[in-house]
């Protein structure tokens, strides 16, 4: 009997589970360690940031669905993994520390045959000083944050119902965060929620982000086909802020927040600052800040993760210029190169370098937005990595029959602009790849007949429908591995 143990029940780590589990019965145990019980859908926090969703309609219960499918659940935070065991243990374990009530603060070393890492990303709020939801700025990044984001927005329109003005500062809270679309999804949801009200006189929003150009969203920006136009996203994202009435701050490395002021730097080396009412910026993004040791009780941290705390996998991290990188750096099987039988899936794998180009101030600062790893990815990810792992426990063999590297692989991002059936709006945007791959697609650097940006009624019914579709999905429903990630 074979052991897989997951670390995280996100996109990925609860994809991975639930594959897992179909693929290997209960032949084979799979251990799923999260420290929440519950399990969210991240993409509908945006609706609960401006109230029109409870929190309760984007999370529901592990526990149900995974007594159901035969996974155990450890409700816990992974702190080390010992990929080599240890004096006491011949096995390699991951050390976990329960959090749930019965236990909480209990530690247990859980052994393995397989481990996949799925932990996400660690809001890292205290790389900027002042930010985050129990600071001066609000958060979307999950479904408490959303709805702490909620209570404070509505404060604002309170006041300008009653005559007083307000300014909202909407985008990234570190020189190097990534998510950008979450933030420009937030914004357009507030600015239509705002113009739905009739308070449009009463606001001043304003876009502040690290990217160079608007619509860069980590991916170096993108050709898409518009109407039958070819379009840079740069020129897609102004005309949408310009239809919402959002003003930017581009190129923007925010360091600082203090009690309704933003204090950023440009590419010039000027510092900066920017008042606001209300503020909803993405923190940088870490790794979970797990350890690692070798047998002998080494500390290996720094060989097995990134400097970021991230997984290091089947990626080429030679250190290169920017312009030296290449589509093929990127990884396919989320492998640990050090331990065969360790894989990271999702946000939890080290990006081999940035897609966007980085610029350095010359105070030293850069100032790029980093790789994102949408949900699409992260799902196709957790997949390949559990449909991989069970093929090597069925067979014995080390093969890996399923890839899927983010330069080969395309994703649909919907971000909602706005709520309603027949009001509702959405910017639908698929790129094919997501890393660009110039030399495949020498002239637009990605397959610009399946690279497309629209806006619409359609897009905003497409986003609720896959709402309650990877909800259903996620509980493990009637034909729930059918729908695809
Ligand atoms: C507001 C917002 C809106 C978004 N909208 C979209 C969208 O519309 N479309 C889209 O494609 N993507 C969207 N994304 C991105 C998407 O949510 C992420 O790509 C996706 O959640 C990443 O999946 P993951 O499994 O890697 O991480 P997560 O989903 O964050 O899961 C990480 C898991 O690891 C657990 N964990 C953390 N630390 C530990 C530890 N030490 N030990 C064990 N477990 C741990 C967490 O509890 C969690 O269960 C959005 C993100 C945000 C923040």
């Amino acid at each position: 009997m074979a052991k897989v143990v997951v670390l995280g029940a996100g996109i990925a780590g609860h994809t991975a589970a639930m594959i897992a589990k179909k693929k290997l019965g209960k032949a084979h145990d799979v251990i799923v360690v999260s420290p929440n019980s519950n399990y969210q859908w991240i993409p509908s926090s945006i609706w609960v940031g401006v109230g029109l969703m409870k929190p309760e309609q984007v999370y529901f219960k592990l526990a149900p669905v995974y007594t159901k499918m035969g996974i155990v659940h450890k409700q816990a935070a992974a702190v080390a993994i010992h990929p080599e065991g240890d004096a006491t243990s011949a096995k390699p374990y991951v050390k976990v520390r329960y959090v749930d009530k019965e236990k909480s603060g209990q530690e247990e070393n859980v052994e393995y045959d397989y481990l996949i890492n799925a932990t996400g990303p660690k809001l890292n709020f205290a790389a900027t000083e002042g930010l985050g939801p129990d600071k001066f700025t609000n958060s979307v990044c999950s479904y408490d944050h959303a709805a702490h984001a909620w209570e404070n927005l509505q404060k604002s329109l309170e006041k300008m119902e009653k005559g007083e003005k307000q300014t909202f500062l909407i985008g990234t809270g570190h020189p190097m965060a990534t998510c950008q679309g979450a933030a420009f999804e937030y914004a357009l949801n507030i600015a239509f929620e705002i113009d739905k009200r009739k308070l449009h006189d009463f606001a001043e929003i304003w876009w502040i982000s690290n990217e160079y150009e608007l619509g860069d969203f980590g991916l170096g920006g993108a050709y898409v086909k518009r109407n039958g136009y070819v379009t840079p996203t740069k020129i897609f994202t102004e005309s949408i802020f310009k239809e919402y009435g959002i003003r930017w701050i581009k190129r923007a490395g925010v360091t600082k927040v203090e009690q309704g002021v933003a204090h950023y730097e440009d590419l010039d080396g000027n510092k900066l600052s920017k008042a606001f009412d209300f503020a909803m910026l993405i923190p940088g993004f870490a790794g979970a800040g797990m350890k690692a040791y070798d047998k002998a009780g080494e500390d290996i941290t720094a060989k097995v993760f990134a400097p970021n705390g991230m997984m290091k996998v089947d990626a080429d991290y030679t250190p290169k210029p920017y312009e030296q990188w290449s589509a093929i750096d990127w990884p396919s099987i989320y492998q640990s190169p050090l331990y065969d039988n360790v894989y990271a899936a999702g946000i939890a794998f080290a990006p081999p370098h940035d897609i966007s180009k980085p610029y350095t101030n010359p105070n030293g600062l850069t100032i790029v937005p980093t790789p994102p790893r949408t949900g699409m990815p992260s799902g196709v990810i957790g997949k390949i990595v559990a449909e991989n792992i069970a093929h090597r426990i069925k067979t014995g063999s080390k093969d890996h029959p399923h890839r899927a590297s983010m330069a080969r692989m395309g994703a649909a991002c919907i971000v909602s602009a706005g709520y309603g059936i027949r009001k509702g709006q959405a910017a639908v945007m698929t790129v094919s790849p997501i890393v660009p791959d110039w030399d495949t697609y020498p002239k637009w650097g990605r397959n610009i007949n399946d690279t497309v940006g629209e806006v619409g009624l359609a897009g905003h019914w497409m986003k609720l429908f896959m709402h309650y579709m990877f909800i259903y999905k996620a509980k493990g429903k009637f034909g729930w591995n059918l729908i695809p990630e």
